[in-house]
């Protein structure tokens, strides 16, 4: 194993120091809360904290456009922006805790609308713009919409067709009207033109409703989940001491906000911490990506293994082509980030790209490699303070913690902490089941080594029983993109009756190699002599492509299905190549 040592050395200095001395309630004191006792609300510490003081005139977002020109938003604009759109939604009589949903692209109005919404205490859901019409009305539906935000090209494309089935569906507001359509379709610019700039909040419980997100659907139909206002200070310390935000500095967070990480870290965790927010409106395109990073300056990056992945791919050598010097750290969520990848970092960009691993459940990053800490590349990192994270083995029900290092099992973790999911709207059976006791059972599997840094094995139900072992698809995906050929790999367990299941790999080869026999005799050779004849790959196909969610999972699911023959299930969050 390969450990980097990590030059920056910021917040978090001493892991466990701050591990022992942690506390929820003094955290909550280092945000500054509404006046007199009124609660902690998410908009209030995300903006008009900062516009009331130092950083009124430091730009919060900075929204890119597709053609590379810009628009700045200081703390103090989004203060007067913020308390208009409040003032909207209380003069359309919307009351507190209803559901306000956007269906936009990466625009100013969305990130208005989102921190209006939570000023007001509504309740936030934002929609991936790309969605089609049955999964915005399954997530209008189920999420019991009050009002959407959209577009006129989006209302016409997809919104129209539904309004008759969304019979509570109050009022649509259109970002790109100048006058209301109908009593029910209405003018963005109109309504804000006629609201009040200053928005008082209201008494804010720890408990209010704030946020709703739908999960991925990598492993089956989408949850709705609900979090909570007090859910920001997570929001608060994951910015500090894992992206290591300073007052001003230049943040990107590539993810869109229909993805929990666009909502979570595109918007309240930088924000809360008085950073500069990049925001692009473009999709991932290698040379803009990098252009932004040295146009804009930016310290400090935010994104994905599948966008490392392709950028791994490309030819193009940042360091030697663009000046990235601002540049201090780059994280990644969202899929385990093969040890490869952190090396890659390492030698393209001098600094290694830190993994960590959080869900829509937990509202905010759980287990990271810190900025101050010795980064073991292909491991997630070690718990945030304050969160108690454990291997459990469950049998029957109950579950029993696992202290002895790499002993594979459930990554649980103890109730408790802030931002932790409150509820599976519609779907109280199904939030039942993630607990036991106390503990919240995450669905992934993991180890933990002796120097207590977590190792993640794969979804439980991901994993492959072969022969009698247990192989996690990760570890053989991980392997086989070690070779030279490989681009991506995805792999599955195919029912065989002799052994149970079969470990199948589905490989997208690099540009230029051959989809042959020998390609293939060669991929499953080096396999083989890598993890041993058990746990390699029987069977291997070359594809163009590896379908993913729109957050860029692998799903595995569909290509089991589709192997089977068997019914593919919701598909509503597959991305369109
Ligand atoms: P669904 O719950 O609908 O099946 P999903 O679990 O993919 O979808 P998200 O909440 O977006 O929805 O993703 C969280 C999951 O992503 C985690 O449970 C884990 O399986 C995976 N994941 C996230 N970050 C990491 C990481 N750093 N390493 C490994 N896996 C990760
Ligand atoms: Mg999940």
């Amino acid at each position: 194993m390969i450990s980097i040592k990590n030059k920056i050395q910021h917040h978090l200095l001493d892991y466990k120091k701050v591990m022992a001395s942690f506390s929820w309630e003094n955290t909550a004191k280092e945000l500054s809360g509404l006046a007199e006792g009124k609660g902690l609300n998410i908009a209030h510490e995300a903006i008009d904290r900062h516009a009331n003081g130092h950083l009124k005139d430091t730009v919060a977002l900075r929204f890119i456009r597709k053609d590379s020109s810009f628009e700045d938003f200081t703390y103090a604009e989004m203060q007067k922006q913020t308390s208009k759109f409040a003032n909207v939604l209380q003069n359309l009589g919307i009351q507190k805790g209803e559901r306000v949903f956007s269906l936009a692209r990466r625009i100013p109005e969305l990130y208005i609308t989102a921190l209006g919404t939570l000023k007001y205490t509504a309740v936030f859901c934002p929609l991936f713009s790309v969605f089609g019409p049955e999964p915005v009305f399954q997530r209008l539906s189920r999420g019991d919409a009050s009002v959407l935000i959209t577009t006129s090209a989006l209302y016409e494309k997809t919104v129209k067709q539904l309004v008759e089935r969304l019979p509570s569906l109050r009022y649509i507001i259109l970002t790109d009207v100048s006058e209301p359509v109908s009593e029910k379709i209405l003018s963005f610019s109109k309504l804000m033109e006629e609201a009040k700039d200053n928005f008082i909040i209201a008494e804010t419980h720890p408990e209010d409703a704030a946020l709703l997100h739908f999960t991925s659907g990598t492993t089956g139909m989408p949850k709705g989940v609900l979090h909570v206002h007090q859910a920001a200070l997570t929001h608060y310390i994951t910015g500090k001491y894992v992206l290591d935000f300073h007052e001003r500095d230049i943040y990107w967070c590539t993810a869109d906000p229909g993805w929990v990480t666009g909502t979570s870290y595109g918007i309240i965790a930088p924000l809360i911490n008085g950073v500069t927010c990049i925001v692009d409106e473009a999709e991932f395109d290698a040379s803009r990506w990098y252009s932004l990073l040295e146009t804009h300056k930016i310290n400090i990056w935010y994104t994905a293994p599948t966008a490392i992945r392709r950028l791994m791919r490309m030819d193009i050598k940042p360091k030697n082509t663009y000046n990235l010097e601002n540049l201090r750290l780059i994280l990644s969520v969202g899929e385990p980030l093969h040890a490869e990848a952190v090396i890659w970092g390492q030698e393209n960009f001098g600094i290694p790209i830190l993994d960590n691993w959080w869900q829509t459940e937990t509202g905010g990053i759980m287990i990271a490699n810190y900025p101050s800490m010795v980064v073991k590349p292909g491991s997630m990192g070690k718990p945030l303070p304050g969160v108690e994270i454990a291997i459990a083995a469950i049998n029957d029900d109950q579950l029993t913690l696992i202290t002895q290092p790499e002993i594979q099992g459930h990554l649980v973790l103890k109730k408790g902490f802030p931002s932790l999911f409150r509820e599976y709207i519609h779907e109280e059976e199904r939030y039942k089941k993630c607990f036991i006791g106390d503990w919240y059972l995450s669905g992934d599997l993991a180890k933990i080594d002796a120097d207590g840094y977590f190792w993640f094995i794969g979804r439980a139900d991901d994993i492959i029983k072969t022969s009698g072992h247990m192989v996690g698809p990760f570890e053989v995906e991980s392997t086989l993109m070690r070779h030279p050929a490989v681009a991506e790999a995805a792999v599955i367990g195919k029912p065989e009756p002799t052994i149970g299941e079969m470990v199948k790999a589905f490989v997208v080869l690099k540009t230029g190699k051959e989809a042959n026999e020998d390609t293939k005799m060669a991929i499953m050779g080096f396999a083989r002599k890598e993890m041993g004849p058990a746990v390699a790959p029987k069977e291997i196909e070359f594809v163009e492509s590896i379908p993913k969610t729109r957050s860029g999972k692998i799903l595995r699911r569909l290509l089991k299905a589709r192997e089977l023959g068997l019914p593919e299930g919701d598909l509503s969050t597959l991305e369109q190549n």
